[in-house]
């Protein structure tokens, strides 16, 4: 599934719509009933970890104003002193850029506020991706090859959402679900300025195997397989370590490449580049040595191919611990 990087590219995908109104749905969800969200206003997008939340509203309210003049409200309010409106939200979390990074800040378009976004419930339309999702505005994904009958068939959307402006915004291969609010914590989501490093610190402390912590949601939301073995691999860390045998300064280390790889990866996505992977699906690491390859994972929970170099991520052992790994 997209990790984090791939969806905060989606929601930035999103954001040039919000404050207008869907004219017309069409999609193959039958999860949620498309029709639904016929006239009504996209009011805003945001991402928690590896899910995009859109809020919608009737769009039209005797007492509510337009689109056009709600953003001017907003942009009186954005120059004038702080808002009150961020008062008595909870989990209001908006979309987070580097501070280092003012390229992705102006493509960050220039989302508004919600002042209003505690609106009854269920009007956030949760999105979760599946291994191909994805999310495309102004444009269709197209065949890349033929199938195995020789057909070129473009994927089929799940939801698209075309807009008064003409826009329009397709969304593949995703599972959705209407909530009340979007869950989110951004003090664990390792692209939110917010992310805290000392909670993180101390989850990566755990005397267990630090690629079972770097996969725990709770700590790491947004954080991904492919992040994982290589994050690993460039703090030449074997990932079945014990998260206490390791120094603070590693675990520190390891924060730093999580948070570092994370923002490249989006810094290439949004700059169409490919990211140079090191380890994750590779029979040689970057120095020729022979990688290792394991289905490692809790013993009650899902586990995930791993890979890692055994001589530039030695184990680190603890007496008697059996570092062989499990391969299926
Ligand atoms: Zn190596």
């Amino acid at each position: 599934m997209p990790e984090g990087p791939s969806v905060r590219k989606f929601q930035l995908l999103t954001s040039p719509f919000v404050g207008q109104v869907v004219a017309k749905v069409g999609g193959s969800s039958r999860k949620i009933s498309v029709n639904d969200l016929n006239a009504l206003r996209l009011q805003d997008s945001q991402v928690h970890g590896k899910n995009l939340y859109l809020a919608f509203v009737a769009a039209e309210g005797p007492l509510g104003p337009t689109a056009e003049e709600e953003t001017v409200l907003r942009r009186e309010a954005a120059s004038g002193a702080s808002s009150p409106a961020q008062e008595g939200q909870e989990q209001v979390c908006t979309p987070q850029t580097h501070p280092q990074d003012e390229e992705l800040q102006e493509l960050q378009p220039s989302r508004p506020e919600v002042p209003d976004a505690a609106e009854g419930p269920g009007n956030w339309l949760r999105f979760h991706f599946g291994l191909f999702g994805s999310v495309r505005a102004n444009e269709f994904s197209r065949a890349k090859k033929a199938n195995k009958r020789g057909d070129w068939k473009d994927p089929v959307p799940r939801l698209v959402l075309h807009f008064e402006s003409g826009g329009f915004l397709v969304f593949y291969n995703c599972r959705m679900h209407w909530c009340s609010s979007p869950r989110a914590n951004p003090a664990s989501d390792i692209l939110s300025v917010e992310f805290h490093r000392g909670q993180a610190l101390d989850a990566l402390r755990a005397p267990i195997p630090i690629c079972y912590t770097l996969l725990d949601q709770r700590y790491f939301s947004g954080l991904g397989n492919i992040i994982k073995n290589e994050i690993l691999y460039l703090a030449k860390i074997h990932p079945l370590t014990q998260g206490s045998l390791l120094a603070l300064s590693d675990l520190e280390h390891l924060l730093d490449y999580a948070i570092q790889f994370s923002f490249d990866w989006l810094y290439s996505k949004l700059h169409d580049k490919r990211l140079h992977l090191q380890i994750y699906q590779k029979k040689q690491c970057p120095l020729g040595h022979t990688v290792m390859k394991g289905t490692l994972g809790p013993s009650n929970s899902f586990k995930r191919l791993t890979w890692w170099c055994p001589r530039c991520q030695p184990a680190v052992l603890s007496g008697d611990r059996d570092l062989s790994p499990v391969t299926e």
